[in-house]
């Protein structure tokens, strides 16, 4: 596709979250499209209202990639769900509505897959949302993210905001965190075949069963999906972008293992959860338009433990 319906050349063009793994990468990418990057400092705190405005008051961005979030794997999500809910719908309402007020033309935000219902048919189409209940241990979280497709969708009506949505399959890569108590499956399986490796040890250790499904999505695909979007997308629908396939827990352990060079076992530890038993998504809208993504499990697994290895490692904890 060559036409754009928003061209970034020239634009300026705000990422808020660009310390995350999401955000980073958006920055990443924007480099190649001539636009000016954008910004916010640590002091400007996106749960709050009155710095959020000012901040878009003095900077005025056209266009906005809202990849700030308080994230986290599925333990995190449990343990912390008020953090969960009321942070991700502070910076959220914060966000759209200062970008409504201020001027900005086009704002892209991001959710999860988590916001379908836990069991929703495979692979999960867009309208499958509010279909049916929530997996209990990330609806915190979830909820947060429809209330933000949800804001997107009514300043379209109200106030003919041209706010979109993308919603991500699972992520990963260079400045995931690797805490082991917050962090997603892949970060963490990474950290700890490369900690059994170095230990001598004889099992990996990997949550519950194995067998839930997970798909698993490079992030410089997700951020060049989202430039994608920024660029030819206009609508009312939220958007998923997945990779196309899904993996069991079991093999992608046995997968992160052979990268890693761990050639001991695996040990399922039955007293964490498994979640939801699967949730890969129906990616046939975004690949009509003509995405597709270029990174391979194995090759993007490679460059994580790359990275991993280089000391690109960030940990994010969470205080109660
Ligand atoms: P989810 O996709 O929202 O469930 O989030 P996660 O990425 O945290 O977990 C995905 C699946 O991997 C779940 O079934 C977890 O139980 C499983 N898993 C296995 N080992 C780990 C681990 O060490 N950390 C995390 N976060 N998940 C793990």
């Amino acid at each position: 596709m060559t036409d754009a319906l928003y061209d970034l050349t020239g634009k300026r063009v705000y990422v808020a979250g660009h310390r995350g793994m999401v955000g980073s990468a958006i920055v990443r990418r924007l480099q190649r499209e001539g636009c000016e990057i954008l910004t916010a400092d640590r002091a400007v705190d996106l749960r709050e209202q009155a710095p959020v405005r000012d901040w878009f008051a003095a900077n005025r961005p056209d266009a906005v990639f809202l990849a700030a979030a308080r994230v986290g794997g599925i333990d995190a999500n449990d343990r912390y769900p008020a953090q969960f809910l009321y942070d991700n719908l502070m910076i959220e309402a914060n966000v759209i509505d200062a970008a409504a007020q201020f001027g900005t033309s086009r704002l892209l935000f991001l959710g999860s897959s988590c916001i379908y219902p836990r069991m929703a048919p495979q692979p999960i189409v867009e309208d499958a949302l509010l279909t049916g209940p929530l997996e209990p241990t990330n609806e915190w979280y979830a909820i947060a993210k429809i209330a933000g497709i949800k804001l997107c969708q009514a300043y379209r009506r109200e106030y003919d905001c041209d706010f979109i949505s993308a919603m991500p399959t699972n992520l990963y890569g260079p400045g995931d965190n690797f805490d082991l108590a917050t962090s997603h499956v892949m970060p963490a399986l990474i950290r700890k075949a490369h900690e059994a490796k170095l230990a001598g040890d004889a099992a990996l250790p990997v949550w519950g069963s194995g067998k839930p499904l997970r798909e698993f999505l490079h992030v410089d695909d997700m951020a060049d999906a989202c430039v994608f979007l920024m660029r030819h997308y206009s609508g009312e629908s939220h958007v998923n972008v997945g990779y196309g396939e899904d993996i069991s827990i079991a093999d992608l352990a046995r997968t992160v293992a052979k990268a890693v060079g761990f050639a001991g076992d695996i040990a399922f530890d039955a007293t964490k959860p498994d979640g939801t038993p699967r949730k890969l998504m129906d990616s046939s809208l975004l690949r009509g338009m003509g995405w597709r993504p270029s990174v391979d499990l194995e090759t993007g697994i490679a460059g994580a433990y790359a990275h991993f290895l280089e000391g690109g490692a960030r940990t994010v904890s969470l205080s109660q």
